[in-house]
């Protein structure tokens, strides 16, 4: 199935000059979405993870599906003040200003943790880093990265950690 022309190309959203890539018709087409999650196991079983960390918004559908597929616990990791009670947080820098990451603190994660992180789209990979910096500052392992989308133009891949394996399952040049 060629899932690249499921993912529709909404120009100048949220803001001029942004070619936003929309993964709804992904969600709304169960075969396409059954493929992904498919794909995303075979490297889940390579890179044996024990958690599924996802990122806010969309990051959550992927990681919830994947988790349950492979009967894992899921980590949602969240946008500032979304949380309750104790968070571990890390604030990260954004194209304009900066932003704060957090996830609760709470004994699921710990040094014997092994963390898959997956969101819908890699661009130039500042979220992702702060994630794996946000799971590495709860004790746990980064083991992989897993997206939907790559923005190969953008490079995000390059300040990621080479030492684990970055999949994407659609590469945009
Ligand atoms: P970055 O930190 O630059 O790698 O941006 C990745 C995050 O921003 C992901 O959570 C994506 O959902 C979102 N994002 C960035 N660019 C796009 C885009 N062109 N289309 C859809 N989502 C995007």
């Amino acid at each position: 199935m060629d899932l690249q022309k499921i993912v529709r190309e909404v120009p100048d959203f949220p803001k001029p000059g942004i070619q936003f890539k929309d993964i709804t018709p992904l969600l709304s087409n169960p075969s396409a979405w059954a493929e992904i999650i498919d794909q995303m196991e075979s490297l889940a079983n390579e890179v044996r993870p024990n958690l599924i960390a996802g990122i806010e918004a969309r990051g959550f559908l992927i990681g919830a599906s994947l988790a349950t597929k492979l009967g894992m616990g899921f980590i949602p990791v969240r946008k500032k003040g979304k949380l309750p009670g104790k968070t571990i947080g890390i604030d990260y820098e954004l194209e304009y200003g900066h932003d704060r990451l957090e996830i609760c603190s709470n004994e699921s994660l710990n040094k014997k943790s092994k963390i898959l992180i997956v969101d819908d789209l890699l661009a130039t990979g500042g979220t992702a880093l702060a994630t794996q910096r946000l799971i590495e500052k709860s004790t746990a392992t980064v083991v992989g990265f897993q997206f939907i989308i790559e923005l190969c133009s953008l490079k995000g891949r390059i300040k990621l950690p080479q030492s684990v394996p970055i999949h994407s399952l659609i590469k945009y040049n």
